[in-house]
């Protein structure tokens, strides 16, 4: 039984470096890990728009390293226990990482910092929803943490760009956010944000 899933949870979580890349070799385009689609240089975020400062964000220099657990886990060369230890260790690196750089902040206008969980732990966790709702509860004392070390007048965003269904241990297309300030109109759909950061910050080109 547990060698099955272990099977199915090798099978199921795999990134390729699928045709995406293929198709788009020719264009200057930034990647993330071994995902297949990556941003065409010509199309811009809130982060090239703004005076910003990423932390660790996925295509703007994140370290690929919850992928890199991965593919250890997918060559067999982790258990699933090692893995999810991986993860937890990453996962304490990776607050730790958020507050140090929190402190470095000086005249940005826009700070993104981005954390791979709850997602990646559920995708091996999926099956012990205790451990998870655990998890949930710690990054929310977390993110009391963080919010403490933030000015109550800067907009403070968190935001899920989906999901996930414990039933089926795959991701699910409903997000989730919470702002400290109210949000009119409320954002349905995970490029509404996009608005929304170029407003809130002093970008010249907010509407
Ligand atoms: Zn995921």
């Amino acid at each position: 039984m547990f060698l099955r899933s272990l099977k199915f949870l090798r099978k199921h979580i795999q990134l390729s470096l699928g045709l995406g890349r293929k198709v788009l070799h020719a264009m200057p385009v930034k990647w993330w890990g071994g995902l297949e689609y990556g941003i065409p240089s010509s199309q811009k975020t809130f982060l090239d728009l703004t005076k910003s400062k990423a932390i660790n964000a996925p295509f703007y220099g994140n370290d690929c390293y919850s992928f890199i657990i991965m593919q250890r886990f997918n060559a067999g060369e982790l258990s699933l226990q090692q893995t999810a230890e991986a993860y937890q260790k990453l996962y304490m690196e990776r607050k730790n990482l958020i507050l140090r750089e929190v402190e470095k902040i000086r005249d940005e206008d826009v700070v993104f910092a981005f954390m791979h969980f709850p997602d990646i732990l559920q995708h091996f966790l999926f099956t012990k929803p205790v451990k998870i709702k655990k998890h949930y509860f710690d990054l929310n004392n977390y993110v009391r943490t963080l919010k403490r070390k933030i000015d109550a007048d800067v907009t403070f965003l968190i935001v899920s760009d989906h999901g996930f269904d414990l039933k089926t241990g795959t991701h699910s297309e409903h997000g989730f956010y919470s702002c400290n300030k109210h949000l009119d109109p409320k954002p349905e759909q995970i490029t509404d944000f996009f608005k929304i950061i170029i407003n809130e910050s002093n970008a010249p080109n907010r509407t």
